[in-house]
């Protein structure tokens, strides 16, 4: 991709698949640059290949390929990117996995895999560029992904439920530093999503609980997220925003 000085820049971590896939794909329709990301560079490849068939999109992408709980290396990947294009307007801190067991039985690398990916995921990526980001002196937008697992508890995901319960408060604890910058920061909170993440098995006891009595789509996730990369978004900071049908208010 052809730096453009007029674009604005959003990386969005995890974004070759479900939700991130479609946060990128609606930040593309809106205009922004779009910085997609996952572990492997064939999965960035074919997700580059999907979105450029659009080929209105064509100068608007680039692919970065990292693990988000390396941190040296998550590290190096950034500033080598963001030294060649510039720094980014937004970022979207969207990789994440679940590993759900009872408690009495989690295994250790269950605890730990979640925890590294989903919360020090949040660390690795987004202090290195916190910087960078107030050097532009120009406003910026970073959106992270928590659940409502993170907001009520959930049975079964004693892990997912810290992870996400302590990427909102990091995610409000950011917006107060960074409030004065002109950067806002903002967490959105799916419910259950269509998406890989969700287990058959999950599917059909949720379905019991969600008053809309369905899933959500990621376009439904990715509008939220489109409106809180927008100037209209601009005095929103600090804020957990759901995206439920209801099953948590
Ligand atoms: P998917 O499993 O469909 O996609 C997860 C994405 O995260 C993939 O792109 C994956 O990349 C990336 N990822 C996972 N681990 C790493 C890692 N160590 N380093 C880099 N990238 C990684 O998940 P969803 O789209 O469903 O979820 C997206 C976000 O939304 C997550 O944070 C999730 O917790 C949250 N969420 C999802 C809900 C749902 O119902 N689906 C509900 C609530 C929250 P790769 O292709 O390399 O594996």
């Amino acid at each position: 991709m052809l730096p453009n000085p007029n674009q604005l820049d959003i990386l969005v971590t995890g974004s070759t698949r479900g939700i991130g896939f479609a946060i990128a794909q609606r930040l593309l329709e809106s205009g922004y640059g779009v910085v997609l990301h996952a572990r492997k560079q064939s999965a960035i490849e074919s997700a580059m290949t999907s979105l450029k068939s659009f080929q209105k999109f064509e100068h608007q992408i680039r692919g970065l390929c990292f693990d988000v709980t390396q941190r040296e290396d998550t590290e190096a990947k950034l500033l080598q990117d963001i030294e060649q294009f510039g720094c980014y307007y937004g970022v979207v801190c969207n990789a994440g996995i679940a590993a759900d067991n009872a408690f009495p039985a989690m295994m250790d690398k269950e605890w730990d895999d979640v925890i590294d990916t989903n919360l020090h995921g949040f660390y690795n990526v987004l202090r290195p560029l916190v910087l960078p980001m107030i050097q532009r002196r120009s406003s910026g937008r970073i959106v992270t992904l928590s659940s409502v697992s993170g907001m009520t508890g959930n049975r079964g995901q004693v892990n997912y439920s810290a992870a996400k319960a302590g990427i909102i408060g990091a995610t409000k604890a950011l917006a107060v530093e960074l409030a004065k910058r002109k950067i806002t920061v903002n967490c959105v909170a799916p419910g259950l999503i269509d998406t890989d993440m969700v287990e058959p098995h999950v599917l059909a006891e949720a379905l019991k609980i969600i008053p809309m009595q369905r899933m959500g789509t990621t376009a439904e996730v990715a509008g939220l997220v489109n409106f809180l990369m927008s100037d209209e978004a601009a005095y929103i900071t600090r804020q957990v925003i759901s995206v439920n049908g209801g099953m948590f208010g």
